[in-house]
């Protein structure tokens, strides 16, 4: 059987500096060192190390004022014994130079004179050549998300084209007889679609490209229709609603004609989300997501998020950003299930606190009233309040 784990999106190359959010395809190692040469870390003056030792305010050491090496420039003053140049942070130092002397440390005495108040010690205030980077050194790994300062280290060392994994395609089918478009104002018993949006924007989120195919009928050929035209079009199929085992759920049907192994797993203990299907057609993974939204989120999350990061090559140690916060109140927890709730954060004196957002599950503003989510342990019975819990931030 094919490995889900196996599976990846193909590799494209683009400008690095588009790279942002993207999943590098190959690793990246520094063809040079840097800095290319020793620089500066200071403004003041170059000097012999050795001609500063011993200098003190009452009894500084005076040194000659050759010249200065200007920014951008191959120094063209070469220091003898007693000699300082005028040097710049970043700058390259005077021929001869194994220090910097911090400007704060010195005065002026003449055009010619300077005095130093403080010794310096060989290489204080100079960053070495290669001290960043040693050629050979790995800069970026295969199946790392590229963040700003990546960019900037590719790019300091020329690297301006990077191959990063194809953003894989999403499509998104949703369903239920109840659906009318959000600029619809909905009739009796009718609800605007919002799932077709939110799993969008998750998908984004994601590193995925969102693909809506559209919002189709409760009718099994209508709906298994759209499932080969979501097939045609995605890397990844997801259905919303209709997930569950009642005469009005056809999306497992749907899903199951699409190919082997076709459907994998028809609902799991978790709450919300216990009506979830996930499944593979051939290369394709295929997902149905309970039609609340809240639930359709959680699991997206779950399960959906963490397919799109691995199809492109994504390291499996990534880590999404997390608080651990003390719980203002109790949240009771059926046993053999693992429970999801939406709480909002705020600072209290003694650290962070999380007020559970209760509400029915399908209430897609207590989510909107949410930092982020955090989970009551499988068996554990349920949480206390004060006790601490790991939120995923959204
Ligand atoms: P289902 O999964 O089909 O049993 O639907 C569960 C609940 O989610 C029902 O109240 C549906 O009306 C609602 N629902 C299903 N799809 C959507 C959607 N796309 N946007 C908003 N609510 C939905
Ligand atoms: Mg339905």
């Amino acid at each position: 059987m094919q490995r889900l784990g196996d599976i990846r999106v193909g590799a494209e190359t683009i400008s690095t500096g588009d790279a942002l959010g993207r999943v590098t395809a190959a690793r990246y190692v520094s063809p040079t060192g840097l800095p290319a040469f020793a620089r500066s870390s200071m403004d003041g003056y170059s000097v012999r190390a050795a001609d500063t030792f011993g200098a003190t305010e009452s009894l500084p050491a005076y040194l000659e004022l050759t010249g200065e090496v200007p920014m951008g420039r191959a120094p063209q003053v070469a220091l003898g014994s007693g000699d300082a140049a005028v040097a710049f942070t970043g700058g390259m130092l005077a021929e001869g130079a194994d220090a910097v002397v911090m400007i704060e440390h010195t005065q002026q005495v003449d055009d010619g004179t300077i005095e130093v108040t403080r010794p310096v010690a060989p290489g204080e205030n100079v960053v070495q050549r290669n001290e960043d980077v040693l050629p050979g050194d790995e800069v970026v790994p295969a199946g790392q998300t590229v963040r700003p300062q990546d960019i900037g280290a590719l790019l300091a060392l020329g690297i301006t084209q990077v191959s990063v994994a194809k953003r894989p395609r999403v499509a998104i089918v949703s369903t239920g007889d109840e659906l009318v478009l959000p600029d619809v104002t909905p009739g009796q018993g009718q609800v605007r679609d919002i799932n077709t949006y939110t799993v969008a924007a998750l998908v984004e989120w994601a590193g995925g490209i969102p693909v809506p195919v559209g919002v189709f009928p409760d009718h099994l050929d209508t709906q298994c229709a759209a499932a080969r035209k979501a097939m045609g079009l995605g890397d990844v199929v997801v259905f919303s609603a209709g997930s569950s085992m009642g005469s009005r759920d056809m999306t497992a049907a749907a899903l199951s004609g699409l190919g082997e192994p076709g459907v994998l797993v028809h609902g799991i203990s978790i709450k919300p989300g216990k009506p979830t299907i996930a499944g593979l057609a051939g290369q394709t993974p295929v997902f149905g997501l309970p039609g609340n939204p809240v639930s359709a989120m959680v699991v997206f999350d779950l399960l959906v998020r963490p397919v799109i990061r691995a199809l492109m090559g994504c390291v499996p140690t990534e880590f999404r950003p997390t608080v651990t916060a003390r719980l203002t109140k109790d949240v009771p927890s059926a046993s053999g299930r693992q429970d999801y709730f939406p709480v909002s954060l705020s600072q209290g004196t003694g650290g962070m606190v999380a007020e559970p957002v209760f509400g029915k599950s399908n209430l897609i503003f207590t989510l909107v009233r949410a930092d982020g989510i955090a989970s009551v342990p499988l068996n554990s019975g349920g949480l206390y309040a004060g006790e601490p819990v790991r939120v995923a931030l959204f």
